[in-house]
């Protein structure tokens, strides 16, 4: 009986709309958006099907494909989350100029948030971090400052050092800090895992996920633990970082974007992580290579990365497990990077041959 008042939720598993006490999440939203705010996150769930073959994966792989997201990536949830606590604690007024150190995901986030609410943006960014974040940011309005690579983090001419100095000398403004501030993980906590209990029914055995900050990987797998007490949190952090084994100390440069670091951020919660797995660039570029060559997966760089982490763990797993992957962003950001041949060659990374 078909009944037009009932209250409830359309569950995507069934296709049908169950009746009842609507959940306190859905992935719900109008067919009309009344900006372009409202296109953070709600991103697609993907099975992997001739990746995991060639590994001799037998169990289910899923990706979450971040860069649907407005801005691109998966950093679009926590710049829109900062801002409106920021709004909502009258600390983020009209007229104000918003400055972060990033490596230019939560940049691009923050820029777009902030042409579309009328804010100043100043985004602080290392060298190494592609010209195509650059071009993108400036396009949205943003002013960028470039840092040095090889300065740590503590040093005043790091992109953190020089955010910080920056704050001082521009009046009106505010660095909501994506390394310290609670809406970082709160952002995944609340919305990214809530997505994919949805899309996989609460029954997942992995969650996958590269850490930079450590937002994503501490609010999704916090939430899931609650959820899923027998779900295993895996980190993924390069080769040259420190989060996996803060013991060590010693750091060496990596190409990959936007994962690992020299120091461990407090929106880092080390005690999620069930297991590390550690990643090189040529596994990383050669994994995202292949997910785009041969699953039509437009994906960045550390996308690869969690992936080729992914299927390493994934190994030798029975066929009705399964394993979620967060691709945190997209092509765009590496056209001229390890998208393009002649890079590669530079770089001295082997080329793929498809
Ligand atoms: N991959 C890319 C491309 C990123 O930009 C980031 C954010 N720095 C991450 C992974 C890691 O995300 P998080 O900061 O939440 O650890």
């Amino acid at each position: 009986n078909y009944d037009p008042e009932a209250q409830g939720t359309f569950d995507y598993q069934q296709a049908q709309f169950v009746p009842g006490v609507p959940r306190d999440f859905t992935p719900l939203r109008s067919l009309v958006l009344d900006t372009i705010l409202e296109a953070i996150g709600h991103t697609p769930m993907v099975r992997l099907n001739k990746l995991p073959k060639s590994f001799g994966v037998e169990c289910e792989v899923l990706v979450k494909c971040e860069y649907f997201s407005a801005g691109g990536s998966i950093k679009d949830r926590i710049a829109l989350k900062m801002v409106q606590l920021a709004e909502a604690a009258g600390a983020l007024k009209p007229g104000m100029t918003v400055i972060e150190p990033t490596s230019g995901n939560t940049g691009l986030g923050l820029a777009l948030i902030c042409a579309v609410r009328g804010y100043k943006c100043v985004i602080v960014m290392p060298k190494k971090m592609s010209k195509e974040k650059e071009v993108a940011l400036r396009a949205l309005g943003a002013q960028i400052v470039r840092t040095e690579n090889h300065h740590a983090y503590n040093d005043p001419e790091s992109h953190m050092g020089v955010a910080l100095r920056l704050s001082k000398e521009i009046p009106d403004s505010i660095i909501l800090d994506q390394y310290r501030n609670d809406g970082n993980p709160l952002a995944h906590y609340e919305n990214t895992a809530e997505e994919i209990l949805w899309a996989t029914d609460e029954k997942l055995d992995y969650v996958v996920v590269g850490a930079g900050t450590g937002g994503s990987v501490t609010g999704i797998g916090k939430k899931i633990l609650e959820r899923v007490p027998t779900c295993n949190v895996v980190g993924v952090d390069p080769v040259g970082s420190i989060l996996a084994d803060p013991s060590n100390r010693k750091t060496s440069p990596y190409e990959v974007e936007g994962t690992g670091y020299d120091f461990i951020p407090a929106a880092l919660d080390r005690g999620i992580i069930t297991q590390w797995v550690k990643t090189t660039d040529a596994d990383s570029f050669h994994t995202a290579r292949r997910l785009i060559r041969e699953e039509g997966i437009l994906c960045g760089g550390s996308s690869g990365a969690n992936v080729w982490a992914a299927l390493q763990v994934a190994k030798g797993l029975p066929k009705d497990k399964r394993v979620v992957v967060i691709l945190p962003d997209s092509i765009r950001n590496y056209m001229t990077k390890f998208i393009d041949d002649e890079w590669m060659k530079t770089k001295g990374f082997p080329i793929p041959q498809y």
